[in-house]
């Protein structure tokens, strides 16, 4: 199994410094590959990942929720969306994403449809020229 990062991240890298096997990459281009994303081939399923974020965008592969109830307010940055987001990252330094959405309350999202996602970046994105 793997842990999986959803469409309610928002950049802010807080994740990447605690992976004790440097698995996860910052998507790029920023425009077709908005979040970060979670190498399922090497992620050892250690949960510290989980704590660091600040918008509870991490969950293990089998707890990604098919029906997410939005609280209201918080961004789902994915392509299509065409909202602006700006804010700063886990360092400070500045984050614009204009791949989002604001979700309104009692909103359901499916977040299984990111899980792919994260496999494709490393297996067809630029994620695997990367490593
Ligand atoms: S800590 Fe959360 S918001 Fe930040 S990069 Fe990681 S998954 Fe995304
Ligand atoms: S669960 Fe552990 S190994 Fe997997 S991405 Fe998170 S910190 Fe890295």
């Amino acid at each position: 199994m793997t842990h999986i990062i959803t469409s309610l991240c928002l950049r802010d890298s807080g994740c990447v410094e605690v992976c004790p096997v440097e698995c996860i990459t910052p998507g790029k281009p920023q425009e077709q590959w908005p979040m970060f994303y979670i190498d399922p081939d090497t992620c050892i399923d250690c949960g510290a990942c989980v704590p660091e974020c600040p918008y509870a965008a991490i969950f293990p592969e089998d707890e990604v929720p098919a029906a997410y109830a939005a609280r209201g307010g918080e961004f789902l940055n994915r392509v299509g969306q065409d909202g602006h987001y700006e804010g700063t990252d886990h360092h400070g330094d500045p984050v614009v994403l204009e791949t989002v959405r604001v979700l309104t309350q009692g909103e359901v999202v499916d977040l299984t449809t990111d899980i792919q996602a994260n496999t494709d970046y490393y297996t067809k994105g630029p994620g695997y020229s990367a490593k």
